[in-house]
């Protein structure tokens, strides 16, 4: 009953996919300008504010296309050690290496540009995420428990590309209450237990959709009670969804209480809640390599750094939270050992291989790991992963070349949901920087968002995705959006 990280079988190939149109990403204004609050109900104009321009980019007559060897060259050490491993490794490196050059390849549909990047199959990937959130084949049976998670991928997939999602709203309403438990939490489907992952990811769809009739379908007391009920006395969840947890509780502005009946109430501390222990649970899960694991004494993965990162960012100021709880050198120095040459793309632990979706597992650390250092002595200035690693990998190797559309984990990869969710956040990061204000004075923090333009841009200003919220991973506006909905309602009315 439970879901896990793993991708789903990968969708099929769209019948009848949708006659959409792309979502124009192209805003030309002349200034650089910040994106802040501004208080609007309608958030999918938001990220479309941000300022498309480059002084980088390269002159329209530049034909040549010279890529740095580095992503098209073998590494120059080679382990003469052979193992199953080391041959796997070469094998993807030979798959992969046409893919980062600008040799066309025989099933060619991309269209270079001079830096020898592909551009984003918008439409395709659109096509792709619509057909998804349709009407599956029966194999798809055995990711029946994982409903949820095809609502969410399938729509922050959409709203990155510039979809107007808000068209979903009454399908994921529905598919929501059909999915709620009267105990509270939301299952994999109608008549499944609750789990924290599912629940997470229905709260997502529903935020991303918006709509305060979406919102009222969460019964947010029994939520409360059910979260409860899985709060560990020490500082854990069960199904290891601390991050998940937070996530719901923040976005539902649920109190923080136990009751009595939870297993971690300690009569003794009453203010032990629902979010005491985290951090010391979070700390427990760092490991020797230094990137974090699943629970503690696991292996240190990806995705588990992710979560321990957006996590201690929502109990506070993640320039106090990270480095009070974890060894951010030897955690940087584990996230950017994730980073392959010449790949460009992320892999998720030690000696695997690059694969999409740590684009975002790996590469959207980066902006937490900045905030962490924001009141550091020796303040960051350069990007602390290679952005245009991360672009080439992404949209020379993962994009799917075929009328079908959607994102993958490597060439030779079925595209799937999963993939293209986090393959497209992955791309967010890359193409964007956060600043965060933690608002020192009283006020509220605010997370700001803006194109990096350090260094060249190797991707056209109409490839842009926009940028999700570098913590929940749904557009800036649905965060505000939900969390401010229940902010005003006050209590459980
Ligand atoms: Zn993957």
């Amino acid at each position: 009953m439970s879901t896990s990280q793993s991708p789903p079988p990968p969708p099929p190939p769209p019948s009848n996919p949708p006659q959409t149109q792309p979502t124009p990403e192209v805003i030309e204004e002349e200034e650089e300008e910040v994106v802040t609050d501004d208080n609007d109900s309608d958030y999918s104009s938001i990220d479309s504010e941000i300022p498309f321009t480059s002084p980088n980019q390269p002159p329209s007559h530049l034909t040549p296309t010279m890529i740095d060897p580095l992503f098209t060259s073998p590494p120059p050490l080679h382990d003469s050690l052979i193992t199953p491993t080391s041959t796997l490794q070469d094998e993807t490196l030979s798959d992969i290496l046409p893919y980062l050059s600008t040799s066309p390849l025989p099933q060619d549909l991309f269209s270079y540009n001079a830096h020898g990047v592909p551009s984003l199959r918008r439409e395709a990937h659109i096509n792709f995420l619509h057909a998804s959130l349709g009407r599956l084949p029966g194999r798809f049976v055995a990711a029946d428990a994982s409903r949820p998670w095809f609502l969410y991928w399938c729509l922050s997939g959409l709203a990155m590309l510039g979809e107007d999602v808000t068209q979903y709203r009454d399908a994921v309403k529905e598919t929501a209450r059909s999915m709620q438990n009267a105990s509270g939490g939301f299952g994999g489907g109608g008549g499944q237990l609750s789990h924290l992952a599912t629940s997470y990811a229905v709260v997502l769809a529903l935020a991303i959709v918006g709509g305060e009739e979406g919102f009222e379908v969460i019964d947010r007391r029994q939520m409360w009670k059910w979260l409860g009920g899985l709060k560990q006395r020490d500082g854990g969840f069960e199904d290891r969804g601390a991050y998940c947890a937070a996530v719901i509780i923040t976005l539902l502005d649920l109190p923080l209480d136990l009751t009595p009946e939870s297993p971690a109430y300690k009569p003794d501390d009453p203010s032990f809640n629902l979010l005491s222990g985290v951090a010391d649970y979070v700390r427990r899960c760092q490991t020797y390599e230094g990137g974090i694991s699943s629970s503690p004494s696991a292996e240190a993965h990806g995705a588990y750094a992710f979560c321990a990162l957006g996590c201690l960012s929502l109990l506070g100021p993640p320039s106090i939270t990270i480095p009070q709880t974890l060894n951010l050198p030897s955690l940087l120095s584990w996230l950017s050992s994730r980073q392959y040459a010449p790949e460009g793309g992320f892999s998720g632990r030690t000696n695997k291989l690059v694969d999409g979706c740590y684009s975002h597992w790996v590469g959207a650390c980066f902006p937490l790991i900045e905030a962490a250092l924001a009141n550091s002595p020796t303040p960051v200035n350069d990007s602390l992963f290679s952005r245009e690693g991360l672009i080439r990998y992404i949209l020379g190797c993962c994009q799917d070349e075929t009328k079908r559309g959607g994102l993958r984990d490597k060439p030779g990869k079925m595209s799937d949901a999963y993939h293209s969710c986090y393959v497209l956040s992955g791309l967010s990061a890359g193409m964007h920087q956060w600043v965060l204000d933690e608002g020192k004075d009283g006020g509220e923090e605010e997370w700001m968002v803006l194109p990096y333009l350090e260094g060249e841009q190797v991707f056209e200003n109409g490839d842009r995705v926009r940028a999700v919220h570098p913590v929940y991973v749904i557009p800036q506006g649905a965060v505000r959006g939900m969390r401010g909905y229940f902010r005003g309602k006050g209590g459980f009315n």
